[in-house]
């Protein structure tokens, strides 16, 4: 049997997660947990339960079929006790309004490449490939490795986005089987890092230097929040980060939109970046002070 691990989904015919039309995996699990994240149902590396309460019409199908008791219906609404679930799936599949999901599941590379070759000739025509995203692909080196190998020998385009934070001996690994990396830059402020991501962003800088010294072409995407690290010096600090890599990189904004409220809240989670959604003459001022300090 192949490689067996955790994703998230299959996106095919994805045209945002490198060059081309795509098929971009999302592997379950991440290090880090950015008050922003747009996929917070990725971060956990097991399944979870997500509940759409507006789809919900109480009809107790869940509660009957929960084995361990953790739906409930009483006058403040419908309540999920998460501590208790084991992701059976019993009740997402008793429910008939859709209400319930499990979020991830088990897959081997067998049967993930199934998905990824069928798009082989979309590839070819369009400069495309494949794509492993996350949550943080490289928290499952052994899977990543294994489905970029077996890319790589079907003549497929490779291209990893990663949050930068995993050990050099996986980036080692990954490299040779990497024809573009989409390196996440947070910011350069080590304090603001910890804060807003839970981890220091050391290792993060010092894997970005290693794979630019290692020749990996490497594109940097700058998640900006406003308030959190759009101001002058923080835009001056990454775009002398960038300058100093060894190579040319290019790089592109990703602005913040609050996509993960509503993910977060279908999961329990709480959700508690407070910024504003940047308008276009923010975004515009944040490009032109990168461009700036790059050239
Ligand atoms: S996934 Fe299973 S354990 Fe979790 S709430 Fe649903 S039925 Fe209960
Ligand atoms: S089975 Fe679905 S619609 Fe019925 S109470 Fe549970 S979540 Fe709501």
């Amino acid at each position: 049997m192949s490689e067996t691990g955790m994703v998230l989904s299959v996106l095919r015919a994805s045209f945002n997660d490198g060059p081309g039309i795509r098929t971009t995996v999302f592997l379950k699990g991440c290090p880090l947990r950015c008050r922003w994240c747009h996929n917070p149902e990725s971060q956990s590396p097991r399944m979870e339960i997500a509940f759409l309460e507006n789809r919900c019409s109480r009809c107790g199908a869940c509660v009957s079929a929960c084995p361990n008791h953790c739906h409930a219906l009483n006058a403040s609404g419908h309540t999920v006790d998460r501590t208790a679930c084991t992701a059976c799936g019993a009740c997402a599949n008793a429910c008939g309004n859709g209400a319930l999901s499990i979020k991830g599941k088990a897959a081997d590379v067998d049967e993930i490449m199934r998905d990824v070759v069928k798009d082989i000739p979309y590839y070819q025509s369009s400069g495309g490939g494949i794509t492993l995203s996350g949550g943080e692909p490289l928290m499952q080196p052994d899977l990543a490795a294994e489905i970029l190998r077996r890319a790589k020998a079907e003549g497929i385009h490779t291209t990893v986005e990663t949050c930068g934070l995993a050990s050099r001996n996986v980036f080692e690994r990954i490299a040779p089987l990497t024809d573009l990396f989409l390196f996440d830059l947070k910011g350069m402020n080590d304090d603001l890092h910890r804060q807003h991501t839970g981890v220091s962003n050391r290792m993060i800088h010092e894997n970005a230097k290693w794979l630019c010294e290692s020749g990996a072409n490497v594109m940097f995407r700058l998640p900006i929040i406003p308030g959190l690290n759009d101001r002058d010096a923080d835009l001056a600090a990454l775009g002398a980060f960038i300058c100093s890599l060894p190579g040319e990189h290019a790089f592109e904004i990703m602005p913040y939109h609050a996509m993960g409220t509503d993910k977060a809240a279908q999961i329990g989670q709480a959700y508690t970046c407070e910024a504003r959604v940047p308008a276009p003459a923010d975004i515009e001022r944040c490009e032109n002070q990168l461009k700036a300090a790059v050239r």
